[in-house]
C-alpha cells in the first residue's frame, strides 16, 4: 500500500477503522472491534482479498483493542491517522490537525453530542499514545454543513440561546452528505449543480447540496431532529415534552431514552428497529410494521420536498445508507410520495440494483431530475480529507 491513512471511527463501545491507500481504487484492510470493556470484546478483520478473521479480545478496552488492530495492519505503517469526530460545533468548517487546542474544543462540544464526542476522544488519546509521531487529524460530521445560511441553521428562539450557549442546527452524517454528491457530480460530468441526498441507515439524514455545498440538511443541534430512524423519532412537537413531564410525570432521561431508543422504526412498529425485518413483516400483514414503512417514507419524502426550499434547481435525488442502498421498496415509495418532482423510476433498474455499485435508476429522460442509488464511503472520504489537510501543510 502506498503511503496509506488509518480512519478510526471510535463509538463508545466498538472500534471501525480502515487502512487506506492513496492510490486510487486500491483494495484496503477494514475491521471493526466490537463490545469493548465487556468479556465478549471482540476484532474482525477483513484483508485486501475481503477474507475475514475473528480475533476474541476478552476485556479489551479502546488502547487494548487499537494495539491488536495495528497489529493486524501488516507492514505498511500509516502515514497519518484520521479520526471521525460526531460534533465540531461552530468552530469547525473543515477537517483539521489535532492538538491540545483542537482537543480542549472536541471537548467543549461534548454537551452537545454526550455519546459520542468522548467516545471518540478515547480513539484519539488511545491512538495517540500508540503512534505519538503521527500527524492525527479529526475530520468532522457536523463540518460540512457549516455552509448552512441563518435562516436554515437558526431557530425561532430568543437569540441569546444561540449567542450564549451555541443553540442551532448542526447537521450531522456530513462525511457522508459530502461523499455521494460529490460522486452524484463525477457520474454526471461535472455539470450537476443541486442535488437532495438521502441517508438512510439505522441514523437517517436528508441533505440539500448546491455546487458541493450543503445549503440545508434535517438533523439539527442534535442527531435526533429530522426522519424517522431505526429507534429514534426524528421530528415531533417541540410541546410532546412538557406534555409528558406534566400529564405522565416523565424525567428528561426518560423522554430521552424514549425518543432516542425506542421510537422510529423499533416503536412504530413494536418489532423492530431493522428494516430487512420491518420490510419481511409488512408483507406477511403485520400491522404495525406497515405502518412504520408508511410513516418512515411519507416523512423522508416531507423532508426531502421542504429541503428542496435550498436548492436553486433540482438535478437529482441521491439515495445511500444501508436502507438506501438495499431496499428497492423505500426508494419506490419515497419516489412515489413525491409527484410533484416529476421523479420517474425505472423499476427493473430500481430492483436489480447491484450492492456496492453506483446506479442511476431513473428512466434516462434528460427533462426530469435524476435518481441515484450511491454506495456511502465515509472512510475514502475521511482518508481524502485528512490527506488534504496534510497537503495544505506541506
Ligand atoms: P447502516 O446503518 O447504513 O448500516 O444501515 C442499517 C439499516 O440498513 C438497517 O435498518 C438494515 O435493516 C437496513 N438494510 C440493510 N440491507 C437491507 C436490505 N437488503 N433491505 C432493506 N433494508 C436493509
Amino acid at each position: 500500500m502506498k503511503d496509506p491513512i488509518l480512519v478510526i471511527n471510535c463509538g463508545s463501545s466498538s472500534i471501525k477503522y480502515a487502512l487506506i491507500s492513496r492510490e486510487p481504487d486500491a483494495p484496503r484492510l477494514v475491521g471493526l472491534a466490537e463490545r469493548l470493556g465487556s468479556p465478549e470484546a471482540r476484532l474482525e478483520t477483513t484483508d485486501t482479498q475481503g477474507s475475514k478473521r475473528e480475533h476474541a479480545l476478552p476485556g479489551a478496552d479502546h488502547m487494548a483493542a487499537l494495539e491488536a488492530i495495528l497489529s493486524h495492519l501488516g507492514d505498511t505503517p500509516p502515514v497519518a491517522v484520521g479520526h471521525r469526530i460526531v460534533h465540531g460545533g461552530e468552530r469547525f468548517t473543515r477537517a483539521a490537525i489535532i492538538d491540545e487546542d483542537v482537543i480542549r474544543s472536541i471537548h467543549e462540544t461534548a454537551a452537545l453530542a454526550p455519546l459520542h464526542n468522548p467516545a471518540n476522544l478515547a480513539g484519539i488519546d488511545a491512538t495517540q499514545r500508540i503512534f505519538p509521531h503521527l500527524t492525527q487529524v479529526a475530520v468532522f460530521d457536523t463540518a460540512f454543513h457549516q455552509t448552512l445560511p441563518p435562516h436554515a441553521y437558526r431557530y425561532a428562539v430568543p437569540d441569546s440561546l444561540y449567542r450564549e450557549h451555541g443553540i442551532r442546527r448542526y447537521g450531522f452524517h456530513g462525511t457522508s452528505h459530502a461523499y455521494v454528491s460529490r460522486q452524484a457530480d463525477r457520474l454526471e460530468g461535472g455539470t450537476a449543480n443541486g442535488w437532495l441526498t438521502a441517508h438512510l441507515g439505522n441514523g437517517c439524514s436528508t441533505c440539500a447540496v448546491w455546487e458541493g455545498k450543503s445549503l440545508d440538511t434535517s438533523m439539527g443541534l442534535t442527531p435526533l431532529e429530522g426522519v424517522v430512524m431505526g429507534t429514534r423519532s426524528g421530528d415531533v412537537d417541540p410541546g410532546l415534552h412538557a406534555h409528558l413531564g406534566r400529564e405522565l410525570g416523565w424525567s428528561l432521561d426518560d423522554i430521552d431514552r424514549l425518543l432516542n431508543k425506542q421510537s422510529g422504526l423499533l416503536g412504530l412498529s413494536g418489532l423492530s428497529n431493522d428494516m430487512r425485518q420491518i420490510e419481511r413483516a409488512a408483507s406477511e400483514g403485520h400491522a404495525g410494521a406497515q405502518l412504520a414503512l408508511e410513516v418512515f417514507c411519507y416523512r423522508i419524502a416531507k423532508s426531502l420536498a421542504s429541503l428542496s426550499c435550498a436548492l436553486p434547481e433540482l438535478t437529482g435525488l441521491v439515495f445511500t445508507g444501508g436502507i438506501g442502498e438495499n431496499s428497492p421498496l423505500v426508494r419506490h415509495k419515497v419516489v412515489a410520495a413525491l409527484p410533484h418532482f416529476r421523479l420517474t423510476l425505472d423499476d427493473a433498474a430500481n430492483t436489480s440494483t447491484v450492492r456496492g455499485a453506483c446506479q442511476r435508476i431513473d428512466s434516462g429522460n434528460h427533462a426530469t431530475p435524476r435518481v441515484w442509488v450511491i454506495p456511502t464511503d465515509e472512510e475514502s472520504q475521511i482518508a481524502r480529507e485528512t490527506q488534504q489537510v496534510l497537503d495544505a501543510r506541506a
